[in-house]
């Protein structure tokens, strides 16, 4: 089939990439001149674990290509994916001006038939409004389906291609049934599709963002509940996530949820509800916890250090809001990082591939060590942020003598508190029973 995916971004891209890879001939467009000019030289913008190789082959095998010419692309395609960014508008709705723009040009370039995919995240009702946009520019018959992405980034291409399920909203049998053909490559194993209105498909992707949302700010109070009573959230979360009804993943606590999905996912859900008269004071809570987890570290820090930072130098594990991705939209480590140079500390961090993006963020305001005991060497303290695998069995040793004092602040639970203690570390992890 004939692709075109507007807006290559992480979605854009690991979609477009994968229906090339399940042997369509897809067309990934993008405004960013600079991004589109990198890919067609093999540069891929992100880092996503085997998508550099999945480009690599399909392009090498003439079915992945780049372009910024939106048009052009349509006009050769059956299906067109909007993949383009939804981020949070001033009142905390999604901002759909990308979504608009690229339909009103998409509805410009068709001249046959055409299924134009909502795969943005969007509020309730957006596919009509992308349908009236498109009509208003055209005569051309064509159908707009809403076809929500649930990828995580760092595991987006496996999420792709095996997807739990693909929710597709269409109340037309001629758009079903080419989306369908489109996913059957991912459907091998057993049928995944789930059709149902576009309005259902849409609400779905929200619902699916918040709820995870809510499990970890859950956990995240337990927690905190946790240090107060001296119980440790990490037996607590094996006996509540061991429980079939509740199962294990995203129950871990930690420093506060970020990323590009999770917090304008939320808010645009919460403004979704107050713009129809529902006051969803659950989303409220499970917002106003994260934003209280993001500066857990920050106060335990102010706590052992009885309220002064100023001239102390601090090390800083994991810069991207999670590990395997370089993303650092909305990251804990930002509002940490912030909270560290504003009271006057030093920062220097490490990351394993996210310091590109931090120099967008901090410029030379912190310090970039090449390897984790780079961000060790002199520090009064330790900090870790994101739980990357390459941090989880440190020579503690060899960073004991690197470090000024032996102080770790643990915002993912990586390390033993007990066993942290027998290596002459002080420790602080999150609930995991009082802090020293
Ligand atoms: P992104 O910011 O990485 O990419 C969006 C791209 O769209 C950019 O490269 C931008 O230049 C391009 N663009 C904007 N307007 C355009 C236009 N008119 N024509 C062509 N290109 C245009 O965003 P993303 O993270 O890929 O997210 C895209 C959508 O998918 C959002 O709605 C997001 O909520 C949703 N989503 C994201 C994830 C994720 O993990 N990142 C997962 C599921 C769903």
């Amino acid at each position: 089939m004939r692709v075109a995916v507007i807006g290559s971004g992480y979605v854009g891209l690991v979609a477009g990439t994968c229906f090339a890879d399940s042997g369509n001939d897809v067309i990934c467009v993008d405004i960013d001149e600079k991004k589109i000019a990198g890919l067609n030289q093999g540069i891929v913008p992100i880092y996503e674990p085997g998508l550099d190789e999945l480009i690599e082959r399909n392009t090498k095998a003439g079915r992945l290509r780049f372009s910024t010419d939106l048009a052009a692309s349509v006009k050769q395609s059956e299906i067109v994916f909007i993949a383009v960014g939804t981020p949070e508008g001033e009142t905390g709705e999604a901002d759909l001006q990308y979504v608009l723009a690229a339909a009103r040009s998409i509805g410009k370039a068709i001249e046959r038939y055409t299924v134009i995919v909502d795969k943005s995240t969007v509020p309730v009702g957006t596919a009509d409004l992308v349908r009236r946009e498109i009509a208003a520019v055209t005569d051309v018959e064509f159908d707009v389906v809403s076809n929500p992405e649930f990828l995580k980034e760092g595991a987006a291409i496996e999420d792709f291609v095996k997807p739990d399920r693909v929710v597709i909203g269409t109340d037309s049998q001629r758009a079903r049934e080419i989306m369908g053909e489109l996913y059957a490559p991912f459907c091998r194993q057993r049928d995944r599709i789930l059709f149902m209105d576009p309005r259902s498909a849409e609400m779905t992707k929200y619902a699916a963002n918040a709820m995870l949302a809510t499990r970890i700010s859950f956990m995240n109070e337990i927690a905190r509940l946790c240090e107060r009573v001296g119980a440790d959230v990490e037996a607590v979360r094996m006996g509540v996530g061991t429980d079939s009804r509740i199962g294990l993943p995203f129950l871990y606590p930690g420093t506060g949820w970020g990323g590009s999905c999770f917090p304008k996912d939320v808010k645009a859900l919460y403004t979704m509800g107050r713009e129809n008269g529902l006051d969803f004071s659950l989303l409220r809570a499970v917002t106003q916890v994260n934003e209280e987890q993001k500066r857990t570290l920050l106060q335990k820090a102010l706590r052992h250090y009885g309220n002064s930072l100023d001239g102390k130098t601090f090390g800083v594990w994991g810069l991207a809001f999670k590990p395997k991705t370089d993303d650092m939209r909305e990251a804990p480590s930002i509002v940490l990082i912030e909270g560290l140079l504003g009271k006057g500390a030093k920062v220097v961090a490490h990351d394993p591939v996210a310091h590109e993006t931090a120099r967008r963020i901090f410029g030379d305001r912190i310090g970039y060590a090449e390897t984790p005991y780079g961000a060790v060497e002199g520090v009064d303290a330790l900090f870790v942020v994101t739980e990357w695998n390459e941090f989880r069995r440190p020579d503690f040793d060899r960073m004991k003598a690197l470090m000024k004092a032996p102080v770790i602040f643990d915002g993912r639970n990586i390390f033993s508190p007990g066993k942290m203690r027998e290596r002459g570390f002080t420790y602080y992890g999150i609930g995991r029973g009082r802090d020293e």
